[in-house]
């Protein structure tokens, strides 16, 4: 049983994969709890290559651009499925991931504007197809997700370019949750931990029959 959390920044998805795997280890499971980027060990130079790159902000030579970033996140995941979540499967482990390829769609395909059918086809390519079982997209409003995302930062002014970039990504998590209304649990984000942690719970524990 495969189980991702979706989700823009400050969503609290972290949280609740670690909430949700703690509980599956109690009732006996085997739950392996992963990430994107930077699961393994090809994945965590990704990570950084994409994400800690001096001048990503900037544009500048060190940063990937669109389509090289996009085919990094998709080489991560390629590396993510075949080294951790299908051997977990096969094996009969619950695989609870903080974040899969609706990020891709989301964030490369719709905030960078590469195209979200195209991005979603390199995806099934890279994963060989496999598809969780169940996504929990942790809706948030961008200013509220990335005012808590910055907590205890250095309190940066949201510039008004990132906030209409992450209000597509949220959108386009909210069109492929509704797209396959069977297969996602969208939960407003604004609940306390514990409570949202309660309804993921549930949905699991329906899916499992347990
Ligand atoms: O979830 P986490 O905070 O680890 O994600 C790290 C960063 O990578 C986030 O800022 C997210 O916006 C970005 N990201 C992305 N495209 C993805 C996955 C993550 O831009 N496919």
């Amino acid at each position: 049983f495969f189980v991702v959390f979706e989700g823009g920044e400050g969503a609290g998805k972290s949280t609740q994969a670690v909430k949700l795997a703690a509980w599956l280890k109690l009732r006996g499971y085997e739950a392996v709890l992963t990430r994107e980027p930077g699961a393994t060990d090809i994945g965590a130079r990704i990570r950084s290559l994409v994400l800690d790159s001096p001048s990503k902000d900037r544009g500048g030579d060190a940063a990937p651009t669109p389509r090289a970033e996009a085919l990094l996140f998709a080489a991560d995941r390629a590396q993510h499925v075949d080294k951790v979540i299908r051997p977990a499967l096969e094996r009969g482990a619950v695989v609870v991931s903080d974040r899969y390829i609706d990020s891709s769609i989301a964030y490369q395909g719709s905030g960078r504007a590469l195209g979200k059918s195209e991005i979603a086809w390199v995806s099934a390519w890279a994963t060989g197809g496999l598809k969780p079982d169940l996504t929990v997209l942790l809706d948030v409003d961008p200013e509220n997700g990335l005012h808590r995302a910055k907590a205890g930062g250095d309190g940066d002014r949201l510039e008004q370019e990132q906030l209409d970039y992450h209000e597509k990504v949220r959108e386009t998590f909210l069109q492929l949750a509704a797209a396959e209304p069977g297969r996602y649990l969208v939960i407003e984000a604004g609940g306390t931990p514990d409570e949202i942690a309660a309804s993921v719970r549930d949905a699991v524990a329906e899916r499992l029959d347990i």
